[in-house]
C-alpha cells in the first residue's frame, strides 16, 4: 500500500488533496503515515481518524492537548512544533504532500527528500527560497518533486515528451486578482476583506491576497525558473481574467501547447497524485461553448509592481529569493494587521531588497538551508524596521 503524508493537511490545498484521498479509497487505498495542521487541531484529529494515520502534528506547542484530547482512543500520536514536523517527514513515505503556506514548509519538504520520496509541491516558497538547493538534494536522494501549482503543473504536462531546448517561451496566466479593474487610485484604500477575495479560486486567504498584489505571480515565475531551469527572458506573464488556460508552452517551431481546465486545484493535486497515471477526477469539465471567449493580456508594471521585483530576484538570484519572500511575507503580515496599506507591501519588499542589497550577501548562493534561514530572518528584520519607521 502507498505511504502518504500531508503537510498542511487541514488548508486549502490539505482539505482538496484529503478530498481526493478519501474519493480514492481513504484508508483502504493509503497508508498515511503523517498529517499536519495549525491550530484547528479538531480538524486534524478528524482527517486522521479518517485515514487512520500514524501521528498528526500541530505546527503549535500550545496546541497539542487539545489535539491529545481530540485523537483520545484512536491510537494515533499526536505531537507539537517545528521539530516534530521534522521528525514526521523523516518517517519514510512514497508521497508527501507539501502544502504548508510560507517559508514554513521548507524544511519538512527538504527532510523528506533524503527518503527518495515523491514530493508533490504546493509549496511555492521551497523553490523561491531554496530551489538550487531544493533541486539538488533530490537529484541526490534520487527523489521526485512534482509540481502542484496549478501553472507549473500546466507547464509539466505540456511539456511531456518535449525537448526542454525547443522550448522558446513559457507564459504563466494570472487572473488579475480582486482589484483587476479597479482604478489605480483606488487602491491605496483597499481593505484585507476586498483583498481576500478572488474571482475564480478558492484558496488560503495569504495566497488570494498575494493574487490581488500579483505577488503570487511574481513567485510563480520565480518558481518557473527553478523547476524547470527556463531562464527568466523566456518567461512571461499574461492576464487571463477567466483563469481557465493556465499555462502556455511556445516550442521553436511556432506552436504553442497550452494547458486547460476549469480553476479547481484538485486537477494539480490529483495529477500529482495520481502520477504518471491518470486517474478519473472529480472536478468539472471545461465547455469551451459556454465559456464564450477567452481574453488575455500584458500586466500593467505599475499597478503590479511585484513582477518587477521577480526580474530583478531573478538577475540577482542567489539568496535574492529567500529575502524577497520574506520581505513579502512581512508586508502580508502587515497589511492583514492592518498596520500598512495594499500598495505599501510592494514598497516594503522593494526597499527592503535595496537595503539588502547594499551589502553583498544577497547574490551569495545557498550552500545550505541554514543560510536560507538567515538571509529570511535578516530580511524580516529590515522590512519590520522599514514599517516601523513609517518609510512608506
Ligand atoms: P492555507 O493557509 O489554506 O493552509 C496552510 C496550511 O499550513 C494549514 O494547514 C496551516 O495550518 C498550515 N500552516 C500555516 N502556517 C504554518 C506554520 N508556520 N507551520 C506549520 N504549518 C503551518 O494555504 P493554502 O492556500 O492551502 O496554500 C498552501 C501552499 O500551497 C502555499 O504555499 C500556497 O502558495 C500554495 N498554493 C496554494 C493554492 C491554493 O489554491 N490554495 C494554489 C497553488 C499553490
Ligand atoms: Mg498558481
Amino acid at each position: 500500500m502507498r505511504r502518504i503524508s500531508v503537510f498542511g493537511a487541514t488548508g486549502s490545498i490539505g482539505e482538496s488533496t484529503f478530498d481526493l484521498l478519501m474519493r480514492q479509497g481513504g484508508p483502504s487505498a493509503y497508508r498515511t503515515v503523517a498529517l499536519t495542521g495549525g491550530r484547528n487541531v479538531a480538524r486534524l484529529a478528524v482527517q486522521a481518524r479518517a485515514l487512520r494515520a500514524e501521528i498528526a502534528v500541530t505546527a503549535h506547542d500550545e496546541c497539542l492537548p487539545l489535539l491529545r484530547e481530540a485523537l483520545a482512543g484512536s491510537g494515533i500520536e499526536a505531537a507539537a512544533g517545528p521539530a516534530a514536523l521534522i521528525e514526521a517527514a523523516d518517517r519514510p513515505a512514497d508521497w508527501i504532500m507539501s502544502a504548508i503556506v510560507g517559508a514554513a514548509g521548507l524544511a519538512p519538504g527538504f527532510r523528506a527528500l533524503r527518503h527518495g520520496t515523491t514530493l508533490a509541491l504546493a509549496n511555492k516558497e521551497s523553490l523561491v527560497t531554496a530551489g538550487p538547493l531544493l533541486m539538488a538534494e533530490a537529484a541526490r536522494h534520487d527523489a521526485r518533486i512534482l509540481p502542484v501549482d496549478s501553472e507549473h503543473s500546466a507547464i509539466f504536462q505540456s511539456l511531456l515528451g518535449e525537448d526542454l531546448s525547443a522550448v522558446e517561451t513559457v507564459t504563466i496566466t494570472a487572473s488579475g486578482g480582486a482589484f483587476r479593474d479597479w482604478p489605480l487610485d483606488r487602491l491605496a484604500g483597499a481593505t484585507v476583506a476586498q483583498a481576500s477575495t478572488h474571482p475564480n479560486w478558492a484558496m488560503g486567504q495569504r495566497i488570494t491576497i498575494d493574487s490581488a498584489s500579483m505577488f503570487n505571480k511574481a513567485l510563480e515565475v520565480i518558481e518557473t525558473r527553478e523547476y524547470f531551469g527556463i531562464s527568466p527572458d523566456q518567461i512571461r506573464v499574461l492576464v487571463h481574467p477567466e483563469s481557465l488556460v493556465h499555462a502556455l508552452v511556445g516550442f521553436r517551431d511556432g506552436g504553442m501547447i497550452a494547458h486547460m481546465g476549469m480553476p479547481d486545484m484538485r486537477h494539480a493535486i490529483g495529477y500529482a497524485l495520481n502520477w504518471p497515471d491518470r486517474a478519473r477526477l472529480p472536478v468539472a469539465r471545461l465547455d469551451l461553448a459556454t465559456a464564450g471567449s477567452l481574453n488575455f493580456h500584458n500586466p500593467d508594471p505599475v499597478r503590479y509592481p511585484a513582477l518587477d521585483l521577480a526580474r530583478q530576484v531573478m538577475d540577482i538570484r542567489g539568496l535574492a529569493g529567500a529575502a524577497f519572500n520574506a520581505a513579502k511575507e512581512s508586508a502580508l503580515d502587515a497589511f492583514v494587521a492592518g498596520r500598512i496599506g495594499f500598495i505599501a507591501m510592494a514598497s516594503v519588499v522593494e526597499a527592503t531588497l535595496t537595503q539588502l542589497s547594499a551589502g553583498s550577501a544577497l547574490g551569495n548562493p545557498a550552500t545550505s538551508l541554514d543560510n536560507v534561514f538567515q538571509m529570511d530572518a535578516e530580511a524580516r528584520r529590515i522590512a519590520e524596521g522599514i514599517m516601523a519607521e513609517r518609510k512608506v
